[in-house]
């Protein structure tokens, strides 16, 4: 840390991602990308008259990328807002959403970056344990007197909650922001995209780097009324206009066209989620109903931090939290069916071995 940090700044604990390896051997579970390419629609982007164009700015308001994105929602342009992934938009909700002394809520056990978030712009904030099992109690985040974050499917759980429950905390909090991070919900939630005709203050956050297979490109979005999409625009405005580049514009577009190559991708990821489930529940773990493209899950065979560290060195990476709640579990992301056969056979073998040091 040099001497010129603003204090501010000092104690701040920056978001952790997922190891990127470079060896290209691994079997990559560990940060739910999407373990199938880009549609062919949206690689023949890439060599179209958009390289060529590249010494120009891009359009800084993405209108063409908009009306792609509001059109696959049946939404006017005016309710979409693009970014340089949703952690770009999730940066600006916290920036600007949470009020002056306002107080920001979301789960404990969620997405590593709302506290980041939170305490990167200095925002009282409030994180609110799960149940027993693992879900959002929906009752702790009705009236409450704060900005509202909730990841639907919540990360690194998977759980979701039904629609009527999310609508019930919208409309609760009238005076508030509701954001709703949507990451994973095309693998089997429910969108809150239909409410945002009759509540001004939700914000729904999407992705196309999880279903769309694009967490390279750096494309996410968000759907909410007019004015909180002007909002939005306006600190896109005072920070970096041209946040979504030009080739990344370009590709989304693509991608927007052949939507049906990646929801086919979607069902084939949830089918192989859920035979990878099964076959783990018959190896006596405790896997929590996932619709999400990844699986959190346990056993009392082996430790959680074990198991990720000897399916590591068989070369198959997941991710594990060292967080004291969640420290016996895995998250799994759900890659091709023979990556997943893959990991099965690794884990049998673990915990036959384990099994026979112990005897
Ligand atoms: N929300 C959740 C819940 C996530 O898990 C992630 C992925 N790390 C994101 C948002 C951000 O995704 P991206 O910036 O790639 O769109």
């Amino acid at each position: 840390m040099s001497k010129f940090l603003s204090r501010q700044y000092r104690k701040l604990i920056p978001y952790t991602p997922g190891e990127q390896p470079k060896d290209q051997r691994l079997i990559k579970l560990n940060t739910n990308e999407s373990p199938y390419p880009p549609g062919p629609e949206t690689l023949k982007a890439l060599k179209g008259r958009e390289p060529e164009q590249l010494r120009l700015y891009q359009d800084p308001d993405s209108v063409r990328l908009k009306e792609a994105i509001a059109g696959l929602y049946r939404v006017q342009k005016e309710n979409i807002f693009v970014g340089n992934g949703s952690d770009e938009i999730l940066n600006f909700a916290f920036m600007i959403f949470a009020g002056e002394g306002g107080k920001i809520y979301f789960p404990e056990i969620s997405y590593g970056f709302y506290r980041v978030f939170a305490e990167l712009y200095q925002t009282d904030y409030c994180m609110i344990p799960l149940t027993e099992d693992f879900s959002v109690d929906p009752q702790d985040y009705v009236c409450r007197d704060g900005m509202i974050v909730i990841a639907n499917p919540n990360a690194p759980t998977g759980k979701a909650l039904p629609l009527y429950r999310i609508e019930d905390i919208v409309r609760t909090n009238p005076e508030h922001v509701v954001v709703i991070d949507e990451a994973y919900v095309d693998f089997g939630a429910e969108s809150a995209m239909s409410l945002i005709h009759k509540y001004e203050n939700l914000l729904v956050v999407q992705t196309f780097s999880k279903s769309r297979s694009m967490a390279g490109a750096r494309l996410g979005f968000a759907a909410a009324s007019p004015a909180l999409i002007a909002d939005l625009e306006r600190i896109k405005f005072s920070t970096n206009p041209y946040n979504v580049n030009r080739l990344t514009a370009a590709l989304g577009i693509a991608a927007v066209r052949e939507n049906s190559y990646y929801m086919e991708n979607c069902r084939r990821i949830m089918r192989t989620r859920e035979y990878t489930a099964e076959k783990l529940a018959q190896m006596n773990f405790s896997v929590l109903p996932s619709a999400a493209n990844f699986l959190f899950a346990k056993s009392d065979r082996i430790g959680g931090r074990e198991l990720y560290q000897k399916l590591r060195d068989r070369g198959i990476l997941v991710r594990h939290f060292d967080k004291a709640r969640i420290t016996e579990y895995n998250r799994i992301t759900v890659g091709t069916e023979e990556e997943m056969e893959e990991f099965l056979t690794a884990v049998k073998e673990i915990l036959e071995e384990r099994d026979g040091e112990t005897i």
